[in-house]
């Protein structure tokens, strides 16, 4: 769906089922209506999902259920895209995507990628804009890898996981841009959502102000919020934070061999903080505690945060990652000559005498060969297919540093909508879980149905990585009907 503006903040409780356009950004248009055939529903119009419906009761179903159900505040905004095309950051990634473009090789290479992912999809994007000729690999017969997702027998789709496509992603933004796909992703009220677990179904918001810049909006969205941290404790955080914001990256550099608790210790930050923020924060950036979390990724991901305006701002995608993000850049490989090539899975990485890759031979018993190769896929599979030949190389043997870490995602389809939910991803803050989104609502597709009696919502829960002991290979995750 198309960022449809500043469209309807709705109470579906009933006694106030109006809906408003937010006319302070004109330049996003958009229609709503509620339609007259099917007065339960509310269409979007104006929007390339155009047809999609949320449901909500009636006025007697609702009197029938506001018994039973507990306040239900939804917020249904699209919020126009942020202004992201004149940030540094996004001028460097584009200027370097269009370096790609003007160079153009005596010898176009043909380039032997492993892995369908993002990362091995965009390669191949890139390549052949630089003129050479991908061939991309994939394992599976889904394209995405960790954003890959199925549809079962009822045309409900499954994802791998949730995804979160931030303002301070550059690269994934101009990717965006240049496939002419911007309109698929749906941005959010710039806010960071916890859920408050001593007081179950009620959450603490961190809420940047759109007038003020970076970092003042997120110093800002710190200092309003009081329900989870006391002004001490605020205060002594800030602190604790003072020389990475002073000493640039190569302080942040510089913490890579702390964990996420003892930087905290060693800053005089107290516990509640890292209990009440960063075990959250920690889960949903890396699916694991801030004991074992290196203290750099949070940095890098507060850094770029706090001095970009937009940088922590989300977007969800319109739909099934597959279709909406995997398709366009598959469509653009193969419309300049690479190919895409899925059930290829490498069996081995077939050595020259010389210890350079001769080949990938695949579980078909065919050898594919090619003037370089790339390994996109996961670092387990990269460690487990490693040539013995290699195993020696100092630049090989760093990847036994590299872990890669086992995560289960879980994404429920609901039978009626969750009665406490929100536009926004929501940080769980519970032992197991790290961040879950109501889809039916963050997600406005055709992906997720039209609410029928039965109306389907999906919430994406992911498990930390401590709760499940998986050995190094991870199986894909069950395909729908298995
Ligand atoms: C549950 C979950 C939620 C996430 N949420 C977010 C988020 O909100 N925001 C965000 O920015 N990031 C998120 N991430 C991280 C993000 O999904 C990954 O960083 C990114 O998708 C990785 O892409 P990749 O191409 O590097 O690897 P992958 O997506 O793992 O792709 C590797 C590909 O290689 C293929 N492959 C494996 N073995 C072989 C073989 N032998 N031969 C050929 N192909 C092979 C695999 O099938 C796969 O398609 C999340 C990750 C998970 C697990």
């Amino acid at each position: 769906m198309s960022q449809i503006g500043h469209v309807s903040a709705l109470n579906l409780r009933g006694q106030d089922n109006v809906f408003k356009l937010w006319g302070s950004k004109p330049v996003w248009k958009c229609e709503c209506q509620l339609s007259t055939r099917e007065p339960r529903f509310l269409s979007f119009l104006g929007s390339d999902s155009l047809g999609l419906k949320l449901k909500f009761p009636t006025a007697t179903a609702m009197s029938r259920s506001s018994k039973i159900m507990s306040p239900l505040k939804v917020v249904c905004i699209d919020y126009p895209r942020p202004e992201l095309e004149n940030t540094v950051n996004y001028l460097e990634a584009a200027a370097f995507s269009a370096s790609f473009s003007t160079a153009r090789p005596t010898k176009p290479l043909d380039i032997v990628i492993a892995g369908a992912g993002l990362a091995g999809l965009s390669t191949a994007k890139y390549l052949v804009d630089a003129g050479h000729r991908p061939i991309l690999l994939e394992a599976r017969d889904v394209l995405g890898g960790k954003v890959a997702a199925w549809k079962d027998d009822d045309g409900d789709w499954y994802e791998t996981g949730l995804h979160i496509f931030f303002g301070a992603y550059p690269n994934v933004q101009n990717l965006f841009g240049e496939l002419g796909i911007n309109d698929r992703l749906q941005w959010k009220e710039h806010s960071m959502i916890f859920a408050m677990p001593t007081k179950p179904g009620e959450f603490s918001r961190f809420d940047f102000p759109e007038v003020l810049p970076a970092p003042l909006n997120g110093i800002w969205a710190i200092l309003k919020n009081n329900e989870m941290l006391t002004w001490p404790e605020k205060v002594k955080f800030a602190i604790g934070l003072l020389p990475a914001i002073l000493g640039g990256q190569s302080y942040v550099e510089a913490q890579d061999g702390l964990t996420v608790k003892d930087w905290m210790k060693k800053q005089g930050v107290p516990d509640r903080v890292t209990d009440e923020v960063f075990i959250a924060m920690s889960k949903a950036l890396n699916f694991i505690n801030p004991d074992e979390l290196s203290m750099q990724c949070i940095l890098i991901a507060l850094n770029r945060f706090l001095q970009e305006k937009h940088g922590s701002k989300m977007a969800f995608l319109d739909g099934n990652p597959p279709e909406r993000l995997c398709m366009p850049i598959v469509e653009h490989i193969q419309s300049h000559g690479g190919e895409v090539r899925l059930n290829s899975r490498i069996k081995k990485i077939e050595l020259n005498e010389d210890g350079t890759v001769k080949s990938f031979l695949l579980n078909n018993g065919s050898q594919v060969q090619g003037d370089a190769f790339v390994f996109a896929t996961p670092v387990d599979i990269l460690k487990l297919l490693l040539p013995d030949d290699w195993k020696n190389i100092p630049y090989f043997q760093k990847l036994d540093k590299l872990v890669g870490v086992p995560v289960i995602n879980v994404h429920i389809w609901f039978d009626k909508k969750l009665k406490n939910t929100s536009d926004q991803l929501l940080f769980s803050r519970s032992p197991l879980l790290s961040v879950y989104a109501d889809m039916s609502v963050t997600c406005k597709s055709t992906q997720h149905r039209p609410a029928g009696e039965k109306s389907p919502v999906a919430p994406a829960a992911r498990t930390a990585a401590g709760i499940c002991h998986a050995p190094p290979e991870v199986p894909p995750p069950p395909r729908a009907g298995e």
